[in-house]
């Protein structure tokens, strides 16, 4: 049987064959000695009996008082135990009897002979012996010393025997009990010490599995087991510590304590199933310090070794937000750049690398240049697996190196033409600024029904001396990425309210100016005091100002918009929601949101009424508007038809090429001194 190979097993059976034993053996003894006992007090019983009747016979046989011999016989013979009475004559005839009907017979049974001639043969006055399970006891009646005859009583042992049976039954019933109750207890024992054995080897194979994690509950109590316990315990910590210190080492640089490259392609293995379930982008880049070798061939390992320590420390220092920097070996690092949206600002993190590397670093007083070439892959575009992600990586770094070092290239050439615009672009913006080169364009907002100006849509363009008008599209991401449309929107707002002014106190009536603001603006400290000085400054009025905000923008991060644009809105400026439709709005913060106006994205605008999609999601952000009680206004609309639905539907304000384009200052004035209708039916 399976049970009693465990030790729970085999200490059960040895405890319940021991306990059996031991109780048989006791049972037995008492029982045995309980019937030696009884037998003797029957004995003593018959041996009372008989010389009170040999005493009390003796006259009525001298007598031959049969009679009273009857009556005696009747007495004693009712008592219990007593099977049979005989009162004889020295010839062993039988005078009296009990039960009756014996009378005047001899007894030649062998018993009866043997009794006599015992009785003779000793010389004594009685003698007894049992036979049958009997007692029998033969006495002589004397007068004056001399015997006139015997007196014999048999006695059953019926009363013993029950009495015996009673004691035999308790007798193997305590054992029963005794049994059931000790292998129960010891049960109980042996389940505590087993279990807790079982917990300890069970703990032990999954250590032997590496899992060092492995937790015991605290063995409390003093016994050998417990001690074993807290002393496993003791040892398991020790062992992780040591196990971890050794996987530490075995996943760390010792010069710089930066993970190595074992590590960093296990992190670079996750970032890519990451990236992988959520659709993005992980940028490898891979860093080598230009001319290393020479530091340290001229000035020595140690040296060499504290600019890797150095270099190490200040990647460590500038990229806390990036995931993983890992020293691959000499003078190699690497880092992965996590969940990209766009892969745009890869190229802003190499060069802040490029720039924070051509510091000098200084070592013993020593002022060193170290600079480094970068070589940058892209997951997934330039491979699927951490493998070939960084051999490519250090393929464009050769690359880089070849271009002249101090700099990064990315494994495509065509991602490397994208970085180099970029950074042209954004030292262009930088310059556009300076020299005054943004315009403000302006684009009517027209009540539909009546036809009347409502107001107008400011809309920066940038004069390119080479490329002519750029369009805001080009520019306005890399600007809202670099923080430069902090100061464009500051002089698109200027430049509007100024304007602004100047129409109205010209007696022209040009209705509300919108302005496109990022949330980057809105949160900038000084916002609210910066906007109250331009309004001071220019001398418009909040009232005339309404302020856009596209959804995208506040649904990243709703309760901060809430915040900033609660303040905006104590000012009495309005605000408007842009590109509404394609931002996935939480009604929840849209109740919450102090807006005046949605603005319906002309995406869905473009396609009414033919589109069924488009209409369905046009009449349900109009109903949305007026449950909400906000006003609505449609962009993007360039035909009759469009506006024709729209205002039929609900959205009397319209703004789009039907009404006319963004157009520069002086063509707007022009249009404010000539048109009141800016569009009558035909
Ligand atoms: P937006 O604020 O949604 O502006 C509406 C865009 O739709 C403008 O493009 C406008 O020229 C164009 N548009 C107007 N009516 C029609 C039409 O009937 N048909 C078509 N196809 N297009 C129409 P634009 O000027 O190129 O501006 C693009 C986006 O750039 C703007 O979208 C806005 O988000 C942003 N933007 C423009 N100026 C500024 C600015 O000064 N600051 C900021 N932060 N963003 C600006
Ligand atoms: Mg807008
Ligand atoms: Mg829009």
């Amino acid at each position: 049987m399976k049970l009693f190979r465990t030790i729970k097993g085999r200490l059960l059976l040895s405890i319940l064959v021991i306990h059996s034993l031991l109780m048989g053996l006791v049972i037995h003894d008492l029982i045995d000695r309980q019937h030696h006992f009884m037998t003797q007090q029957l004995l003593r019983k018959a041996t009372s009996f008989v010389s009170l009747l040999s005493s009390n016979a003796a006259m009525p046989m001298q007598n031959n008082d049969l009679t009273a011999l009857g009556d005696l016989l009747k007495d004693v013979g009712a008592l219990p135990d007593v099977s049979m009475i005989f009162v004889m004559d020295t010839d062993g005839r039988i005078r009296a009897s009990y039960p009756e009907g014996y009378f005047n017979q001899t007894l030649t049974d062998t018993v009866s002979v043997k009794m006599l001639k015992g009785l003779e043969s000793t010389g004594k006055d009685y003698y007894e012996s049992n036979h049958d399970g009997l007692t029998d006891v033969i006495r002589s009646i004397k007068i004056g010393g001399q015997a006139i005859g015997y007196c014999r009583i048999i006695m059953n042992n019926a009363t013993m025997a029950g009495e015996l049976t009673l004691l035999t039954r308790q007798g193997v019933l305590y054992i029963i009990a005794a049994i059931v109750l000790g292998v129960f207890l010891a049960w109980l024992v042996v389940r505590q010490m087993t279990s807790r054995i079982t917990m300890l080897s069970e703990a032990t194979a999954q250590l032997t599995e590496k899992n060092f994690d492995v937790k015991i509950p605290e063995f409390k109590g003093e016994d050998e087991i417990s001690k074993m316990g807290r002393a496993f315990q003791l040892m398991v910590e020790s062992l992780k510590l040591y196990v971890n210190k050794l996987a530490y080492r075995a996943d760390h640089d010792e010069l710089t304590e930066l993970p190595n490259r074992r590590l960093f392609l296990d992190r670079l293995d996750q970032a890519i199933k990451h990236a992988e379930r959520s659709g993005r982008h992980v940028a490898v880049l891979f860093i080598d310090l230009d001319h290393f070798k020479e530091i340290n061939d001229s000035l020595g390992h140690l040296i060499g070794d504290q600019v890797l320590i150095h270099v190490a420390r200040m990647i460590q220092t500038h990229f806390r937000d990036i995931d993983t920097i890992a020293r691959l070996g000499g003078d190699e690092f690497s880092l992965i750049i996590d969940s990209l949206e766009g892969i745009e600002s890869v190229s802003t993190v190499a060069e802040k690398l490029v720039t924070l590397l051509q510091h000098p670093i200084c070592i013993d007083k020593r002022e060193l240049y170290v600079t480094c070439s970068i070589g940058i892959s892209i997951y997934p575009n330039d491979g699927e697996l951490p493998e070939n992600l960084l051999r490519n990586a250090d393929s464009a770094m050769y690359k880089a190196k070849s271009e002249g070092r101090n700099s990064y290239q990315f494994y495509t050439e065509d991602m490397t033409q994208k970085a180099l615009e970029r950074v042209a672009l954004e030292a262009d913006l930088r310059r556009a600024l300076e020299r005054e080169e943004f315009r403000v364009y302006y684009q009517p907002q027209v009540n539909g029904i009546s036809g009347q100006l409502i107001g107008m849509e400011a809309l920066v363009r940038w004069q390119h001396p080479e490329l002519g008008l750029v369009s805001p599209v080009k520019f306005i991401p890399l600007a809202v990425e670099t923080g430069l449309i902090i100061l464009i929107d500051r002089f698109v707002m200027r430049t509007g309210m100024m304007q602004l002014k100047q129409w109205h106190d010209e007696g022209l009536n040009p209705g509300i100016l919108a302005l496109n603001l990022t949330i980057k603006q809105l949160k900038q400290d000084d916002f609210i005091s910066m906007l109250q000085e331009m309004m001071e400054d220019t001398g418009c009025l909040p009232k005339w100002l309404e302020l856009e905000v596209t959804e995208g923008e506040v649904m990243q991060n709703p309760e901060q918009a809430v915040r900033v644009l609660k303040q905006v809105s104590v000012l009495g400026i309005k605000l408007a929601i842009d590109d509404f439709g394609t931002g996935y709005s939480s009604l929840a913060y849209l109740k919450r949101l102090p807006v005046d106006k949605l603005k319906i994205d002309q995406s869905f605008v473009r396609e009414i009424p033919g589109d069924e999609e488009d209409v369905a999601i046009v009449g349900a952000i109009i109903a949305l508007s007026k449950s909400l009680h906000l006003d609505i206004i449609a962009e993007g609309v360039e035909t009759q038809e469009q506006k024709e639905f729209l205002t039929a539907n609900g959205c009397e304000q319209i703004q789009g090429y039907l009404y006319g384009r963004p157009m520069r200052a002086e063509d707007m004035d022009q249009m404010l001194r000539e048109k009141t209708v800016w569009f009558t039916e035909t």
